[in-house]
């Protein structure tokens, strides 16, 4: 367990997200390698997130195991004339426990607007699915001095009328996903600090116990030093998470410094 200056308890979250990588196949081979290396871990939250084709498949095998299972998005309606979109109902069914939203890959790539991601972290919750909530400003606007501007903006935005207690949020700057350029541990505690302190002032009395996740190259090397950051409660992983034995030395962070 993490506890930061005030005492409040958070339970460590450490999650996979694969993005379009693994066949089903591939995923399988992976969970099969991975599952018995951290069977043995009680003291945190371990998430996968697979690509849409390999969810039932994983579903079927982390059943009754320590590992629980996210998408990487999802549409905001139920259901309908969506072409080529998968509902919150239909990640449910199934069997995810989690679903991404706001990654910024989608909000650059596939134009998820905060009203966006709004919606769809509002109909994730609504049909019972656990949200991690991601957020981050560009090198751009880092360099502008807007970094506070846009995260403030992202995480009022996107959590407009949600209860923060429902989200988990993963602070991820653009500028370090899948560049090798990771922020320091100061610059993550700064950010993540600003974030709760945000949440805070929007009214959200359970500020103190929302985990916040760092994202961001995040790797073995330097998720020790991440993850002693007072502030820092867990890490949302892409490219160290693809291998088994790269995630586990991730999952099993050095604890006891926090
Ligand atoms: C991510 O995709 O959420 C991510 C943090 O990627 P990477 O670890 O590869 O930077």
């Amino acid at each position: 367990m993490i506890f930061n200056n005030n005492s409040i308890m958070r339970r460590p979250c450490i999650a996979a997200n694969w993005k379009m990588n693994k066949t089903v196949p591939e995923a399988m081979d992976f969970i099969y390698e991975f599952l018995p290396s951290v069977a043995d871990v009680k003291d945190a939250d371990i998430v996968v997130a697979p690509p849409f084709t390999a969810l039932f498949a994983a579903a079927e095998r982390l059943v009754g195991t320590n590992v629980m299972l996210s998408a990487q998005n999802l549409y905001y309606e139920e259901k309908g004339a969506f072409t080529g979109e998968i509902s919150a109902p239909m990640l449910v069914d199934v069997g995810c426990d989690f679903v991404i939203i706001g990654h910024s890959e989608r909000r650059q790539y596939f134009g998820d607007t905060d009203v966006i991601v709004n919606k769809k972290v509002k109909a994730a919750l609504n049909n019972g699915l656990r949200v991690i909530f991601c957020m981050g400003e560009t090198l751009k606007e880092r360099e502008a001095g807007q970094t506070y501007e846009v995260l403030q903006r992202q995480l009022l935005e996107g959590l407009r009328e949600v209860e923060a207690r429902k989200v988990i949020v993963a602070y991820e700057p653009v500028w370090a996903i899948g560049t090798g350029k990771t922020a320091t541990p100061e610059q993550a505690q700064e950010a993540h600090q600003y974030i709760r302190s945000k949440l805070r002032e929007s009214g959200r009395d359970e500020a103190d116990s929302v985990r916040i996740l760092y994202g961001g190259s995040v790797t073995p090397e330097n998720v020790d030093s991440l993850m002693a950051c007072p502030d820092v409660d867990g890490a949302l992983v892409g490219g160290a998470s693809l291998k088994p034995g790269s995630f586990e030395r991730i999952v099993k962070f050095t604890r006891g410094h926090q």
